[in-house]
């Protein structure tokens, strides 16, 4: 029986993340026994700390296994707020707090509150695959602006000031970015806020790599700027990167009550509250977590300037080094109309489908993220796996004929 004809078109029209969906096909590759080495997964390899983990079976062992409040336990949202204020300078009552079932949760409970029919929300591309995807199921159109008209992939003003109409709702802003690892500088901020103060629109700040950041570079949170900039702000952030949860599905929002509010209706219809035992995980994590992720974030910084360096050896490829998060986002575009036998290399994804056969390395095409002349790697994977994977992509590259 073809069901198509029940299925809605919203969802037929939706893509799938091709994230997961190519590191999917890598893993099930690797079970097929190809030595498939992947760059495709935006997860850390590290497992999650211990005393995070003695947590959670102590919560098992004291009973927390029932239901909990929709908007996350009282201990969960007082450590939130105690996290915004140290690392981020925000102060946030735990009724501004709503706890969901990971960082993607939460921006879909955003895209549900905030967005209807014609509305128009602003994103810098490259962007997350996920927020045209839940802009679009809510009705909005996504406005893509693209930054990387310049080199260091700076946020212009007047690109921005273009971009807005009187149907401009909101602002997505990633930072650090996936898939660029752009960390924005306070003058960048200040651009988007003065332009969000001066056309009554929101600011939805995804902060889940904050973490990870790299060198002298500093992380600052946009409704750190001031008052004005924070009442027409949501935080979003989360425990999966910083962590290395991802399995356990917690992020969260702090922003205005009413906002939060309506956030909790949609949470309460849809899933009630997120996993008791991850939320008293989560609370270990975010007061006594700040030494393991100071470990992890040495490695990956170690890992990206690896990374970087082996890609820009390869002809054809060249990238900035990333000021944050785990991936790396090389233009590839001199290499397209090369051609191995009778397969032309055309974007990023028959480059990416072609490192997949020949190298055995998966990789992200930039198409996934809004630009096609890119590909995303992540260097969430260990420092062996790189050097091997990067000296197979350079081999194939070679292969390819001018
Ligand atoms: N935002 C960005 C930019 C991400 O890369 C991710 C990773 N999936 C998320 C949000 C969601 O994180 P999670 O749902 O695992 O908390
Ligand atoms: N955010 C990660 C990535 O970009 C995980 C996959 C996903 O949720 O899209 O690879």
């Amino acid at each position: 029986m073809d069901y198509s004809k029940f299925i809605v078109d919203k969802i037929k029209r939706m893509g799938e993340s091709q994230t997961i969906a190519i590191s999917e096909k890598a893993k099930q590759l690797k079970k097929q026994g190809v030595d498939v080495i992947s760059f495709a997964t935006g997860e850390p390899d590290f497992d999650t700390p211990d005393n995070i983990k003695e947590k959670a079976i102590a919560s098992i062992r004291a009973g927390h296994t029932k239901y909990t409040a929709v908007a996350g336990i009282d201990e969960l949202k007082a450590a939130v707020c105690a996290k915004l204020k140290r690392d981020n300078h925000l102060d946030y009552t735990p009724d501004q707090v709503l706890v969901s079932c990971g960082a993607k949760h939460t921006m879909y409970n955003i895209s549900q509150v905030l967005f209807d029919a014609g509305d128009e929300v602003i994103i810098f591309a490259p962007y997350w695959v996920t927020y045209p995807a839940q802009v679009q199921l809510a009705g909005a159109v996504p406005v893509f602006i693209d930054t990387t008209k310049s080199s260091d992939l700076t946020l212009s003003g007047d690109d921005l000031q273009n971009a807005i109409t009187d149907r401009t709702k909101a602002i997505i802003l990633c930072s650090p970015s996936n898939p660029s690892g752009k960390v924005y500088r306070q003058k960048e901020l200040e651009i988007v806020a003065r332009s969000a103060i001066e056309n009554d629109l929101i600011i939805i700040a995804d902060e889940i790599y904050e973490k990870l950041v790299f060198d002298d570079f500093k992380f600052l949170s946009i409704a750190a700027l001031g008052e004005d900039v924070k009442e027409r702000t949501i935080t979003v952030n989360g425990v999966a990167k910083a962590f290395a949860m991802t399995g356990w599905r917690i992020g969260y929002a702090a922003g205005p009550r009413q906002i939060i509010d309506a956030m909790r209706k949609i949470q309460g219809q849809a899933t009630s509250n997120p996993n008791s035992i991850a939320q008293h995980a989560a609370v270990e994590a975010l007061l006594e977590g700040s030494a393991s992720t100071e470990r992890m974030r040495k490695e990956f910084q170690r890992r990206r300037d690896v990374m970087v360096e082996s890609l820009n050896a390869i002809e054809g490829f060249s990238c900035r080094k990333p000021e944050g998060a785990f991936y790396a986002f090389p233009r590839v575009s001199p290499l397209y109309s090369r051609a191995f036998g009778d397969r032309i290399i055309k974007n990023s994804v028959d480059l990416c489908s072609y490192l997949l056969d020949e190298a055995h390395a998966a990789l992200v095409p930039g198409a996934a993220f809004g630009c096609d002349e890119y590909v995303r790697l992540s260097f969430a994977t260990d420092l062996e796996s790189i050097k091997t994977g990067l000296e197979r992509i350079k081999q194939a590259v070679e292969k390819l004929n001018a």
